[in-house]
């Protein structure tokens, strides 16, 4: 039976991650995430149902457009992939329960905003501002991950630090550090996950940003985007977390 369900989530999640990289490539643009149906970015020509098919239809065209041959990115095949294991992971650690539904919509947001982010170093407030009184909507219920108490308290604590963070950094360097989108989205992290989640979320992406930034070399100077390192620790403490915090404290 489980294996039914499996299968099911694999099916349906890269069905909608292939409408998440829609949406990835359309809301930046402003466009309607609905109308016109699946194009090429560059001829526009649609694109017919079986290459609409998701992964398989980029291998049968081999990442290539029919039409215009222009190379299709790899993000496509990657979020069709993804999306059905994030689903797949949030199924085998709480089964079809309540937090598995509160979590897929945090997961199924997180990763538009990732993949937004990264390319265009904007979060919009279309996808960051409704997870805040979500999260708080979704801790009303008794077998959510968190109570409403600390749904505040994670929302109201990541607005503030990181409103704080922006505006000092503003003010004494004379430059933008964190941008509006990134206490927007931090807030509304918070109120899915609560205090000691946002903490958690701040210190790993924090760590890794600044490990990517040190590997890459990247110049600073530059914008940089913090978003897909939150959306990364967001991930990584819904399903692991209380491993690694149980992991940190048996080492004292
Ligand atoms: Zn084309």
């Amino acid at each position: 039976m489980q294996y039914f369900h499996l299968l099911f989530l694999a099916i349906l999640g890269s069905c909608i991650g292939s409408f998440f990289n829609v949406c990835i490539y359309r809301i930046p643009n402003k466009e309607s995430i609905v109308f016109p149906p699946s194009h090429c970015p560059h001829c526009k020509k649609s694109i017919p149902p079986w290459l609409n098919i998701p992964i398989i239809g980029y291998l049968l065209c081999m990442g290539k457009c029919k039409e215009c041959n222009i190379k299709i990115s790899w993000q496509y095949p990657l979020v069709e992939f993804i999306t059905p294991l994030l689903f797949i992971l949030l199924y085998l650690k709480f089964g079809f329960s309540f937090m598995f539904f509160q979590y897929i919509i945090l997961f199924s947001v997180g990763i538009i905003i990732f993949f937004i982010d990264l390319y265009h170093q904007i979060i919009p407030d279309t996808l960051s501002l409704p997870l805040i009184p979500l999260g708080i909507l979704l801790s009303l219920h008794p077998s959510a991950g968190v109570n409403v108490k600390d749904s505040l308290a994670g929302a109201i604590t990541g607005f503030l630090l990181f409103y704080f963070l922006a505006w000092s950094y503003w003010r004494f360097r004379n430059k933008m550090g964190l941008g509006g989108g990134d206490i927007k989205l931090i807030a509304g992290l918070g109120a899915f996950i609560g205090l000691v989640g946002l903490i958690f979320v701040i210190l790993i992406s924090s760590v890794t940003a600044l490990i990517t930034i040190l590997a890459i070399r990247y110049d600073i100077n530059k914008q940089f985007s913090f978003g897909p390192f939150m959306i990364f620790a967001v991930v990584i403490y819904v399903l692991y977390g209380h491993n690694v915090i149980m992991w940190y404290l048996s080492l004292y």
